[in-house]
C-alpha cells in the first residue's frame, strides 16, 4: 500500500493525526507535493459530501467566534462532528491567523468531536480559498458532518466562502443609523439569512427595529431563490439565546432545498464553477509566465497607457504572442 493510500485510510477512520497530515499536504506550496495532494483528494472525494456546509461572515467584533462556539457546542451535544475552517487572506498581513484561532473558541477546542483549523497562510484569496475548500472535503471524509467556514466581512472573501457552502449566514450588529450596512455592500445578495447579534438587554429594542428594517429591505430585493425568503433573526451569542432558532432555520433550508432538488444541483454547480476558476487562474499564470508575452508586455502596456495603441489591439497582440508557443 502506498503512503498516500495509508494516509487516505487514516483520514477515513477519523484519525486526527492523519487528517492534520493530509491538510498539511494539501496546504503545501512545494510543487513536488502537488501530485500526492491530487492523488489523496482523488481517493477521498467519494467519501466526502455527507455534511451540511455553513458559511458565516461579519465584521471583526460582531461575535462570530462566540456564535460558532455556542452553535458548535449545541451540535456536539446532538451527536454531530463539527469542523471549523477559516478563509482569511489577510492573516499574512496581521502576522498570524485572526480567524479559527483556537484561543477564540476555548470550549470547542477541548472537544474531541470538534476540529478547528485556522486559515492557511497565503496572501492571495484564490489560494487560501482553494485550500480551505479542499480541507473541507478532507474533513468530510474524516466523518465531520457539519462544516463551518468562517470569514471576515470583506466582500471578496465572503463571495469565495458563499461559493463553497450550502448555507450562508451574515452576522450583523444593530448600529444606530447604520442598519442597512450589508445592503450597500451587496453582501445581502449572497446571504441565506441575516442574524443580528448582541440582541439582549437594553440593546434588544434597537435590534428588533434593525431586524424589521432588514426584513423590509430583503423583501424588496429580488429573491435569489424562488423557494427561500431570506429571513432576519435576532440572537445573543454570549447569552446563548436564539441559537436553536438559527439551527432549526438551517435544517429547514436544507430540507427545502432537498425537496426542490436544489441541494445537490447547487453543489454540482459550485464544483464546476470551481473547476473553471482553477482553469482560468492557471491559464492566467501560464500567460504571465510565457516568455513571448513577457518580452513584449511592458512595451504594449506603455502603448495602451499613453494612448498610442488601442486596448483591443494590444490584447490581440499579446494573445497572439502567447499562442505562438
Ligand atoms: P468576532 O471577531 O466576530 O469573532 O467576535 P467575537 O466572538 O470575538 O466577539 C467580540 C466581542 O463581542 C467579545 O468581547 C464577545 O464577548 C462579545 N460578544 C459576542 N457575542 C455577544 C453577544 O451576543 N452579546 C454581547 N453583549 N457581547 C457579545
Amino acid at each position: 500500500m502506498s503512503d498516500i493510500q495509508k494516509l487516505a485510510d487514516g483520514v477515513r477512520t477519523g484519525n486526527i493525526r492523519s487528517l492534520a497530515k493530509a491538510i498539511t499536504l494539501i496546504e503545501s506550496r512545494n510543487p513536488d507535493h502537488s501530485g500526492d495532494a491530487a492523488s489523496l483528494l482523488d481517493q477521498l472525494l467519494p467519501d466526502s459530501g455527507d455534511s451540511i456546509r455553513i458559511g458565516i461572515s461579519g465584521v471583526p467584533g460582531v461575535g462570530k467566534s462566540t456564535f460558532i462556539e455556542a452553535l458548535g457546542m449545541n451540535l456536539l451535544q446532538q451527536g454531530y462532528k463539527v469542523a471549523i475552517l477559516a478563509v482569511d487572506p489577510s492573516s499574512q498581513l496581521s502576522g498570524g491567523s485572526i480567524l479559527g484561532d483556537k484561543t477564540r473558541m476555548e470550549n470547542l477546542a477541548r472537544e474531541a468531536n470538534a476540529f478547528i483549523r485556522p486559515s492557511p497562510a497565503g496572501s492571495n484569496l484564490g489560494g487560501v480559498a482553494r485550500k480551505t475548500r479542499e480541507t473541507m472535503l478532507l474533513c468530510e471524509a474524516a466523518g465531520y458532518n457539519i462544516i463551518i467556514v468562517e470569514t471576515v466581512g470583506v466582500g471578496q472573501s465572503e463571495i469565495a466562502v458563499a461559493a463553497m457552502v450550502d448555507f450562508f449566514l451574515l452576522l450583523q450588529l444593530a448600529n444606530a443609523g447604520d442598519e442597512l450596512q450589508g445592503i450597500k455592500k451587496g453582501v445581502m445578495e449572497i446571504a441565506d439569512a441575516i442574524l443580528i447579534n448582541k440582541a439582549e438587554g437594553e440593546n434588544r429594542p434597537r435590534a428588533e427595529l434593525a431586524r424589521q428594517q432588514y426584513e423590509n429591505a430583503l423583501h424588496l430585493l429580488r429573491p435569489k431563490n424562488d423557494h427561500w425568503q431570506v429571513p432576519a433573526l435576532l440572537c445573543s451569542a454570549l447569552h446563548h439565546q436564539g441559537i436553536d432558532e438559527v439551527w432549526n432555520l438551517i435544517l429547514d433550508f436544507v430540507a427545502t432545498m432537498k425537496k426542490e432538488h436544489q441541494f445537490t444541483s447547487k453543489r454540482q454547480l459550485q464544483a464546476t464553477d470551481w473547476m473553471w476558476t482553477m482553469v482560468m487562474d492557471n491559464l492566467k499564470d501560464l500567460f504571465l509566465q510565457d516568455k513571448n508575452v513577457a518580452a513584449m508586455i511592458d512595451q504594449v502596456q506603455t502603448g495602451v497607457s499613453n494612448g498610442t495603441t488601442p486596448p483591443s489591439v494590444a490584447a490581440k497582440r499579446l494573445l497572439e504572442a502567447f499562442k505562438r508557443n
